[in-house]
């Protein structure tokens, strides 16, 4: 039986039982060497699509954002549970009654309860149900 060597496109002849090969016998000796030892191939004939290089380079890169993004979103989740976990102290410390009535104070009450709704928390400053990500 013949076949064609997927390297050099050269005919090669097979046994019945060899039906898996793909590569001629010279060839197969350099994929081995290659594979076995890079270095031996250095500089040889072996070409990589730059596109697929391309495409590496910009895999490697978004998985190196993935990594950052998912620890910086991890460091902001902790801080929110810190912060949901002091919303009341930090209300009843604000509250306009213990400051005179001042300003600030109203606009810092209103601003921390705020935070109740754009981080979907109940009055007890944890996540509402309703607000759980079904996706
Ligand atoms: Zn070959």
């Amino acid at each position: 039986m013949w076949k064609t060597c997927v390297d050099c496109g050269k005919p090669f002849s097979i046994e019945a039982d060899e039906v898996w090969k793909t590569r001629c016998l010279p060839c197969w000796k350099r994929w081995k060497a290659h594979h076995e030892d890079p270095q031996a191939m250095s500089g040889q004939s072996l070409t990589v699509d730059p596109r697929l290089e391309q495409k590496s380079k910009e895999i490697n890169l978004l998985q190196c954002e993935k990594i950052n993004l998912e620890r910086e979103n991890s460091e902001l989740n902790g801080l929110k549970r810190e912060l949901a976990a002091r919303l009341r102290q930090l209300v009843g410390l604000c509250h306009p009654d213990k400051h005179g009535g001042a300003e600030i104070a109203s606009d810092m009450t209103t601003w921390l309860l705020g935070l109740r709704d754009r981080f979907g928390w109940d009055s007890r400053n944890r996540l509402r149900s309703d607000k759980i990500m079904h996706k």
